[in-house]
């Protein structure tokens, strides 16, 4: 609390003394003219205290904070569809001064993501794309992470480490990896490092030792229908790709690496009637093989986790995004204008005061 009321003041003192608009100018000349920036979100509540308690609470924002966040953004620039931004990006630079760019988006289909966001939205009139998990969509199963999340967090209010869960040896060895970490911290280095079938073993194995249910998990981990996905677009919600079941690619096989991207593809082309344009990485994780595979299916841009501004001729197969949290713009008093300014428009990233998130496989730390 005090660390973020020091945070507030630092952020009042910048936000007075202009420190945006000088960052501002700064990063749109090395942007070649137009700064386009790409902001991601995951999931959305009206309950943020009971969610953050029962899930991972970096993956969330609540609605009241979204909508300012969303104003604020709106304010200070044109919101832009994914497409447009990528569009903006390949263009020669703007011959006369022209309003930096934002595009929103949101890993991973959470079911709020249409009953909460989508309203939202569409009453700002702001576009958006969202990136679903094929494999999960209008099933009561739970993403990994999630999965992952509780049971550790479970294991957790029993009083034990990884190490002490008892699985089977092979299993247990990943557990062991993550020695004194507390469940966020593990849950980064197991997803970061475990390929995907061997990940799912593991979830499935420490889910029947805490005696644990997907279905039962927190109704907030829900993910989207294809009817939520059919209104999606229908209201102009740009729908991407995120894979089958939200495998990090750089960590499988070719071929099983391709059936992840293309499976997606076509199952969102069968359902929705058109081929998805853009994709997410899962978990923020690529490699040169993995960008040359999704290219080779036929998407024109690509988003990742790195946390840094885009820049004009930048490869839209590695776009930029910031992710955004309850506490993006969280004071001790609530939301607060001044931490606003400074973490969206980019002062303490300038300033090196936050911490930076990085992209390419065998960076660690990222819940794309
Ligand atoms: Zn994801």
């Amino acid at each position: 609390m005090l660390r973020r009321a020091v945070k507030v003041a630092i952020a009042g003192g910048l936000a007075a003394a202009g420190a945006h608009r000088v960052v501002g100018a700064l990063r749109r000349r090395e942007a070649g003219g137009v700064r386009v920036m790409v902001v991601a979100y995951h999931r959305v509540t009206h309950d943020y205290p009971s969610a953050a308690r029962e899930g991972l609470s970096s993956l969330l924002v609540s609605a009241t904070t979204l909508r300012r966040q969303l104003e604020h953004l709106a304010r200070t620039r044109e919101v832009v569809s994914l497409s447009d931004a990528i569009r903006i990006l390949g263009s020669p630079p703007p011959s006369g001064p022209r309003r930096d760019v934002v595009a929103i988006t949101f890993d991973d289909g959470y079911a709020d993501v249409c009953g909460v966001a989508l309203p939202l939205l569409e009453a700002l009139r702001l576009p958006a794309a969202a990136f679903v998990v094929t494999g999960y969509v209008g099933t009561e199963r739970r993403l990994p992470h999630d999965r992952l999340y509780a049971a550790l967090a479970e294991l957790a209010v029993r009083g034990l480490t990884p190490r002490q869960a008892g699985l089977r040896s092979p299993l247990q060895r990943r557990l062991d990896e993550c020695g004194a970490l507390g469940p966020a911290a593990s849950l980064d280095l197991l997803i970061s490092r475990v390929p995907h079938p061997e990940l799912q073993a593991l979830v499935d194995a420490l889910a029947v030792r805490v005696g644990q249910k997907e279905q039962e998990l927190a109704p907030g981990t829900r993910l989207m229908d294809w009817d939520d996905l059919r209104a999606l677009a229908a209201a102009g919600v740009e729908v991407g790709g995120h894979t089958v079941s939200h495998a990090a690619l750089p960590l499988l096989p070719a071929r099983r690496a391709r059936r992840e991207v293309e499976g997606c593809r076509d199952t969102l082309r069968d359902r929705l009637g058109r081929a998805p344009r853009h994709f997410s990485y899962p978990n923020g994780v690529h490699d040169p093989a993995v960008r040359a595979l999704v290219a080779s299916c036929g998407f024109e841009g690509a988003v990742t986790t790195e946390d840094r501004e885009n820049v004009r001729g930048g490869d839209p197969l590695l776009l930029r995004r910031k992710m955004i949290w309850e506490n993006t713009t969280l004071g001790p008093a609530g939301y607060s204008r001044a931490l606003a300014t400074c973490n969206l428009e980019g002062v303490f990233h300038a300033l090196r005061l936050a911490r930076a998130v990085p992209g390419e496989y065998a960076a660690e730390g990222t819940h794309g």
